[in-house]
């Protein structure tokens, strides 16, 4: 009850809209596809009219393409405009910013794989609207955001920082844990007891996971949602985190300037669209997020970065929900391995290790490359006996055309960063 009040203070002073928004979801949370196409179009169309008129970049990105936000009259019109990446969120950043005055901004700082760091404003709808669809998903899980709860995302806080991580960890009843030391761990499991959810990076939830049921910590825990996020969270995590926290991992899927793009059903096991804040289309496998609150700095036909793959229309989750379906995030865009003849897409790994899978052979790895036509590739589990099985679908996508060096039984996360599945230092990309 404390916690309640404490929490619902404190979002009346940081999100004065946030409530009014949650309420709105879970109404929309029912409605039919059509209702929610409808919504989605005037959502859509104003975004485009408020770009055009306030955000330098897109008036003349509209220009240039011969679109005219005032005359849409379908969502499919949308297409018409170019899609931008992240290269132009970076090199155009002031001329995003659109140079509307709003009562309330939050700042916001990310730094991608690049290296390079992004900085925007979110106005407060945004950052409000943003909050609620995560809330809603909660919901599905009988969570409520003011509940108790663990958090797996610890690493980089300065000592400056510290501080108002704390409070701010104080004020949303949050505990976090900062290393993958046994003494954390059991202190950090030991709060977990009291905990309705736990949440985080999925490598890291799996991560603790592991050294849990390693060490018998008493895990009389009840969980009511272990929600991982940023990166994939692999079938292989699955039985080694219901062992550890009793439930499985589910997947939050967005990013900071996309907004929350889908979050996953109880039911179905796969992710439903925040088709009220996001509009998701998919080119040659590529998702591409248009922001419907992005006013501040506006997100119109963004590729995102990564693979995916949707359901078809015609899908129906056992829910009820007309939301539309993510299937899969396959990886990440971009980064090519190079073989010793020809080039191929960093995204090659996902489909050796997805078939060695339905074969039956689970292993978790890291793909790391320093040399041209050469790969290390490192795997966590020790059974080198699978080794003939890798072979043969290694030869089966690259060919020969790169000698792998397979480092069974090796350690793949060390919490200093975001779990990758393809690191390379050549630079050709
Ligand atoms: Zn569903």
């Amino acid at each position: 009850m404390f916690h309640k009040l404490i929490y619902t203070a404190g979002v009346k002073r940081r999100n004065p809209s946030l409530m009014r928004y949650f309420d709105f979801l879970m109404k929309s949370d029912k409605w039919s596809i059509g209702q929610l196409h409808d919504y989605q179009f005037g959502k859509c169309k104003d975004l485009l009219e408020f770009a055009q008129k306030y955000s330098p970049f897109y008036k003349e990105h509209f220009e240039k393409c011969g679109f005219e936000p005032s005359k849409m009259e379908s969502l499919d019109e949308l297409k018409k405009i170019p899609p931008i990446d992240k290269q132009v969120l970076l090199s155009r950043n002031k001329d995003i910013q659109s140079s509307f005055k709003f009562d309330k901004l939050f700042f916001s700082e990310t730094s991608g794989t690049s290296g390079q760091v992004l900085k925007f404003y979110r106005n407060e709808e945004w950052d409000s609207c943003n909050r609620a669809a995560m809330f809603r998903g909660y919901k599905w899980y009988g969570v409520n955001p003011w509940e108790r709860n663990g958090y797996f995302w610890g690493y980089n806080i300065d000592k400056k920082q510290r501080l108002k991580t704390a409070i701010l960890d104080e004020l949303q009843n949050r505990f976090r844990i900062f290393s993958y030391d046994e003494d954390h761990i059991r202190r950090f499991a030991e709060k977990l007891r009291k905990a309705a959810y736990v949440g985080g990076y999925s490598s890291m939830i799996y991560e603790v996971a592991k050294i849990v049921n390693r060490l018998e910590i008493n895990n009389d825990f009840h969980l009511k949602m272990v929600k991982g996020t940023s990166e994939k969270i692999y079938d292989s995590y699955q039985n080694e985190v219901k062992k550890a926290f009793g439930q499985k991992m589910i997947s939050e899927y967005g990013s900071a300037e996309s907004g929350l793009i889908a979050f996953e059903c109880p039911e179905g096991g796969h992710m439903h669209i925040n088709m009220e804040n996001v509009i998701v289309e998919e080119e040659n496998g590529e998702i591409i997020v248009t922001n419907l609150l992005s006013r501040s700095f506006p997100i119109i036909r963004y590729k995102l970065g990564d693979f995916v793959r949707l359901a078809s229309s015609d899908f129906k989750c056992s829910c009820g929900r007309a939301h539309p379906v993510i299937l899969d995030v396959l990886g990440r865009v971009g980064k090519n391995v190079l073989g010793k003849k020809s080039i191929y897409p960093s995204l090659t790994f996902y489909y050796v290790f997805k078939n060695l899978a339905l074969s039956g052979i689970t292993l978790n790895y890291q793909a790391v490359q320093n040399e041209r036509g050469k790969v290390v590739l490192k795997i966590e589990q020790n059974v080198p006996e699978h080794s003939e099985a890798l072979n043969a679908e290694l030869d089966k996508y690259f060919h020969g055309d790169i000698d792998f060096e397979v480092k069974w039984g090796e350690k793949l996360h060390a919490m200093n960063g975001k779990l990758k599945d393809f690191i390379t230092t050549l630079d050709s990309q």
